[in-house]
């Protein structure tokens, strides 16, 4: 059996492990755009800040790959493939037959105008090694930057710059920092909180254009102020890299559309992590790219597509830590508050927790602190009667409380 794989980052990688785990004799080349040996991409902030080094955020050595005669194409792309004679072609000149081809080709990050059309020096996405090398560089001779977007990887993009020095403007469109895990009410906190790490957020505001005469000098937003910055580091979300799939005819929506097996539109070829959109939609994170990548890695490696196994999605985690501050997001947080909640501040530390009309635990939010998440985690789904909701609004909740609740009948 030849394995060929399009992508190194974590889903190719552990791919690859699988695949030499169910077949130890298998032929298994790695093509890697990128010329570092795979390392962890959510640790590229740290590198930014200086934490730690390059060469500390490999995920393995290099004799694992020999090891495992796991034959790795180091800087080289995979630009064609040919599913009708299975010949795959590398942009150095390999030329390789397969049985099963795997995209595992990632993502890239999304560039709103006003970064995109300024062509001078001083915009820097943060995707690859690379970037996070070039913007520790930058952020060493600048003093103010301007980030687009407040999701999680922008705010520990920010944090990395502030833990530099700078002082970072976030232009965010929505009203609340981190919309999709914060209420008004923890937004307002978490904000409060980064603000005193040299954090200055812009809400409801988008940037227009970028402006310099030999490289960056300001941003000026659609409101008309201008900020004077040296950089503008972007976090805006991401694209899943394609063009290999759509090269090949494969069925190609918000990803590469894959069956429950992260088999594609094409009989052989399998497609995991963030350019792969899975039956259950869900992507770019860390161990959700690996598991899918174990799993293809499994599929790819039977002889027999009767032994291959269905997918089984993660259950992504629930703690975040947001430019060092605890964070947690279950379930329906209702940041509209339309539904039956408890909310509690003190000190640094928030909480909601929020009820169906039912009366049945349906989500919560814990923010500086990770002190009742498991408990929380625990009750959830189950009946909160009216004295314990009451109490849960009062600081020293006693959570040991929500051991006894039960699931309705
Ligand atoms: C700064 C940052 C922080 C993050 N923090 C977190 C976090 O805290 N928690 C979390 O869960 N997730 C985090 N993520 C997201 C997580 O890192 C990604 O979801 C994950 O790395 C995706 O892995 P992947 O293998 O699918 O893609 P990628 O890691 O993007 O790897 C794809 C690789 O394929 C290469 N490639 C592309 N085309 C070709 C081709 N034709 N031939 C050969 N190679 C090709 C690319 O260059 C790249 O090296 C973070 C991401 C970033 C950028």
């Amino acid at each position: 059996m030849n394995i060929v794989i399009a992508g190194a980052g974590i889903a190719g990688l552990s791919a690859a492990e699988a695949a030499r785990s169910h077949d130890p004799k298998a032929g298994i080349v790695l093509f890697s755009a990128e010329r570092q040996r795979p390392y962890y991409r959510p640790r590229l902030p740290q590198v930014v800040s200086g934490e730690v080094s390059p060469d500390q955020i490999y995920v393995h050595p290099e004799e694992w790959f020999r090891e495992r005669s796991i034959e790795f194409r180091l800087g080289e792309s995979l630009i064609e493939v040919n599913p009708e004679s299975r010949l795959a072609r590398g942009s150095l000149g390999s030329r390789l037959s397969y049985d099963r081809l795997l995209i595992a080709t990632g993502a890239a990050p999304f560039l709103p105008d006003a970064a995109r059309n300024f062509k001078l020096p001083g915009v820097y996405p943060l995707r690859t090694l690379l970037d996070a090398t070039d913007l520790r560089h930058a952020a060493r001779k600048a003093r103010t930057a301007v980030l687009l977007g407040s999701g999680l990887l922008g705010l520990e993009a920010g944090h990395a710059l502030t833990e530099a020095g700078l002082t970072v403007h976030v232009l965010e469109m929505s009203d609340r920092v981190l919309p999709f895990q914060t209420t008004p009410r923890s937004s307002a906190k978490l904000r409060k909180i980064l603000e005193a790490k040299s954090f200055i957020f812009h809400l409801e505001a988008e940037a227009e254009r970028a402006e310099g005469a030999e490289r960056l000098e300001r941003v000026v937003l659609k409101s008309g102020a201008g900020i004077n910055c040296e950089l503008l580091a972007v976090s805006a979300g991401i694209v899943p890299e394609v063009s290999l799939a759509s090269a090949l005819g494969l069925k190609t929506e918000r990803g590469i559309v894959v069956d429950q097996f992260l088999e594609t539109t094409s009989p052989g070829v399998y497609a995991a992590g963030d350019c792969a959109q899975t039956p259950d939609r869900r992507g770019g994170m860390w161990i959700i790219a690996r598991a899918e990548g174990l799993a293809a890695g499994f599929n790819i490696a039977q002889a027999d597509p009767a032994a291959r196994k269905p997918y089984a999605p993660p259950r992504p985690t629930a703690v975040l830590k947001v430019a060092g501050v605890d964070l947690t997001a279950v379930g329906n947080i209702d940041p509209e508050g339309k539904l039956p909640a408890a909310e509690c501040e003190e000190g640094d530390v928030y909480r909601k927790v929020v009820l169906s009309p039912a009366g049945l635990l349906i989500g919560f939010t814990v923010l500086g602190t990770r002190n009742g998440v498991a408990e929380l985690t625990g009750a959830m789904g189950k009946a909160v009667p009216g004295d314990v909701l009451e109490a849960l609004s009062e600081p020293g909740f006693d959570f040991s409380r929500l051991r006894d609740l039960r699931l309705p009948d």
